[in-house]
């Protein structure tokens, strides 16, 4: 049995909405600077007829916003049919679609506020600008929003009629005309439609954190009791205490969702169950061990703390205290948070100066100051989640652990970075901070944890997301998420150790300071920095990413292009005769580089690259014995004595080695060889004669001749994974 198609609609296949979506993770331009070049001076003008754009217009639309080349020809026909809609087929010039419901369309799947969504939409269609719309062009704008929801996998038949009230409920005059302010006004009420925009939501008490969800069994709306009916089960289910309704429903004054804190700091360290209705079917009751039986309806409880699950009747009798359950020692209960009566104090952030949004987490909703006063024997985790790491891995992430722990403790990085987080649980004594996020994610933190001058340094772990992350694999966080069970992954958080690791300062001097060159990306190593051949590869491979997001989707992907790449012949002819070109002194002994035929030169801090190559190599365990870190000389250059140094990222020591050329580069990268090993040292000086591709942590740039200054700047705590996890990350 199939779903019912309307045969006047070519309907996009669920492989095409993958495939776009992946195009539009990647892209970085809005729609209005798009529709801009369609404007009578812009570059694209010439495809504009009137109000509309041929089929050509249109694949020039997606070209410009989606920064590719290649977009696939069937693909983009599919996607132009499908905004031929019934009125433009009937016009004449039914072989065009109307630039504004392109423009719509697109700009409600980008990233953004709902409030300027909402407004953007409202001022493509105001033709006139007379600040009012007829009831035809909301119409408009209400089925580009469906055919928006039916790219996010929404179950329009729901959507349609909350969309129909919504227009009722706005036009309260009857007037047949909407203006901006009516318009903004009722869709920031209506919740349905913001979870369809995107509701960047602030965290208030009682307020639910609403996503769309699809259910593969019965369930029960919290608000009217009845089931969520429909071919594919669709509601809105809160990410934080899983309370359910229908779409419709969510405007009908739900529950409040669970506090995340308690009233006064007499209340706190009084640990309760906060049970919510529904959703416990087939499973065990905490309390008398029976089967949570299913009659038609709402049933059991459970507790948005601890987990447990019981009978309604259960619920209620024998009030026992809530223990948190597994993750008892990582989560900051609202018995643990309280508000405080003083100004909100105006924090001053790193960097950025304090934006009205962005300590929202840390504040109740009349602008109290709340305050930790952590359960005795727990280690609270502060999370930052990077929500841009590893296409909508971030965000799925994000989600889960908003249900997991506290969602006061989980902190979304585009909010405001990590300055909030850091303000908020400064005062404890003993926490771990949870990065997800790529190896990137993870030096922004650690220099937010720099900046931050805290007392108490708290010990990093990583949930690496994204590809690379080479650093996550040195701590044993493996290589990328893959959607374990992020429960276990906490547990491996509970039983990790802790670490040191170095960090280095970096600092590029241009010979010639008028000259413009790219920016230096980073002033901090924490990874590797390299010269030549491998920077070349990876700034190659950078530029390629950034043109074809479609060939780097997968990470077996990345893998294969930088062999491409790495075994590609031009590409050291830029670099040949490096020793040439530049000098290297580790604590003032200039390496002899006049041996060899070096193409490229890598400094190491940890002991992987690109995603896992080892370039140092491995040192046996039993040569490296008797070296303790207090006894290394600040400089080794002794080949022979380098053979049976091991690699470690605690012993403020570098790694430096030399790459003989774009072959090797490749054997190095699928593992068969690692580089000829030049030095370890405490200090480094370079400098070059010519401009040069250089990188640091993966960031690559073209740098003119300069010197190089490469010093141990501190050590960051970090936490290793345990040995055996129980996890399922593989090593590679
Ligand atoms: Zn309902
Ligand atoms: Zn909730
Ligand atoms: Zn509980
Ligand atoms: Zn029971």
């Amino acid at each position: 049995m199939s779903a019912p198609t309307k045969p006047e609609v070519k309907e996009l296949n669920p492989v095409d909405f993958i495939q776009l979506q992946q195009y539009i993770e990647y892209c970085s331009l809005k729609v209005k600077d798009v529709l801009r070049e369609f404007d009578a001076d812009g570059r694209l003008a010439r495809h504009r007829h009137g109000e509309c754009i041929n089929e050509e217009g249109f694949g020039l639309f997606l070209k410009t916003y989606l920064e590719v080349e290649d977009f696939p020809v069937d693909l983009c026909q599919r996607l132009f049919r499908s905004f031929q809609n019934a009125e433009s087929a009937q016009a004449e010039r039914s072989k065009e679609v109307f630039l504004k419901d392109v423009s719509c369309y697109f700009s409600l799947l980008e990233d953004g506020q709902p409030r300027d969504k909402l407004e953007f939409a409202f001022r493509l269609y105001d033709r006139d600008g007379n600040g009012v719309l007829d009831s035809s062009e909301v119409d408009r704008i209400i089925a580009q929003m469906m055919h928006a929801a039916e790219y996010l996998d929404w179950d329009v038949s729901e959507l349609k009629p909350v969309l129909k009230d919504m227009m009722t409920a706005i036009d309260a005059d009857s007037s047949g005309t909407v203006s901006l302010e009516e318009w903004v006004e009722g869709g920031m009420n209506n919740v349905p439609l913001l979870v369809l925009l995107g509701l960047k939501v602030t965290q208030k008490d009682g307020q639910h954190l609403w996503r769309m969800k699809h259910f593969n069994k019965p369930v029960y709306c919290n608000v009217c009791q009845s089931m969520l009916l429909g071919l594919r089960k669709q509601g809105l289910c809160c990410s934080c205490c899983k309370y359910t309704v229908h779409g419709r429903c969510a405007n009908r004054n739900p529950a409040p969702c669970t506090r995340t804190y308690v009233k006064a700091k007499k209340d706190t360290g009084v640990p309760a169950h906060e049970w919510v209705s529904g959703n416990c079917e087939s499973r065990k009751c905490d309390r008398c061990q029976k089967k949570i039986r299913s009659y038609q309806g709402l049933t059991g409880k459970h507790c948005v703390w601890c987990h447990t699950m019981r009978h309604d009747e259960c619920a209620e009798k024998e009030p026992t205290e809530c223990t948190c359950g597994s993750l008892r020692d990582h989560i900051l209960p609202p018995w643990a948070i309280y508000p405080v009566i003083k100004e909100r104090q105006n924090i001053v952030k790193n960097g950025c100066s304090s934006s009205t949004d962005d300590s929202d987490l840390n504040t109740t909703p009349d602008g109290q100051v709340l305050q930790i006063s952590p359960v005795p024997n727990t280690h609270p985790l502060l999370v930052f989640v990077n929500p841009k790491s590893g296409g909508k891995q971030g965000e799925r992430v994000l989600r889960k652990l908003q249900y997991l722990l506290n969602p006061r403790q989980v902190y979304n990085l585009s909010n405001g970075g990590p300055g909030p987080g850091l303000s908020f649980f400064r005062n404890l004594q003993d926490y771990r901070i949870l990065v997800c996020g790529g190896d990137g994610t993870v030096g922004w933190i650690l220099d937010a944890i720099d900046k931050a001058n805290m007392t108490v340094r708290p010990p990093v772990a990583v949930l690496p997301l994204g590809t690379g992350n080479d650093l996550a694999r040195c701590l044993r966080w493996g290589g990328g998420y893959d959607g374990e069970d992020l429960s276990r992954i906490l547990r491996d958080i509970e039983g990790s150790s802790q670490l040191l690791m170095d960090r280095w300062s970096v600092q590029v001097i241009s010979d010639e300071s008028d000259e413009k060159g790219d920016p230096v990306p980073y002033e901090i190593i924490n990874n590797y920095f390299s010269i030549g051949v491998d920077a070349s590869i990876a700034h190659r491979f950078h530029t390629m990413r950034e043109k074809h997001p479609q060939k780097f989707n997968s990470r077996m992907k990345n893998k294969l292009w930088y062999f491409e790449f790495a075994t590609s012949e031009t590409i050291s002819a830029s670099c040949k005769k490096l020793s040439e070109s530049l000098s290297i002194e580790c604590c003032g002994t200039s390496l002899d580089l006049s041996s060899s035929s070096l193409e490229g030169i890598a400094i190491l801090n940890i002991p992987s690259m690109h995603g896992g190559s080892n370039l140092w190599g491995e040192t046996k365990k039993a040569d490296a014995k008797g070296t303790t870190s207090q006894e290394e000389p600040e400089v080794i250059v002794n080949p022979e004595i380098l053979k049976v140094t091991a690699q470690d990222l605690s012993d403020r020591r570098l790694e430096v080695v030399g790459l003989e050329g774009a072959m090797e580069m490749g054997q190095i990268y699928t593992g068969l060889k690692s580089a000829v090993r030049l030095a370890k040292t405490s200090q480094i000086i370079i400098r070059t004669k010519k401009a040069l591709p250089m990188q640091i942590d993966g960031e690559p740039w073209m740098q003119r001749p300069c010197t190089i200054q490469i010093t141990h700047k501190n050590q960051a705590c970090m936490l290793m994974a345990p040995q055996t996890k129980s996890g399922f990350f593989a090593s590679k």
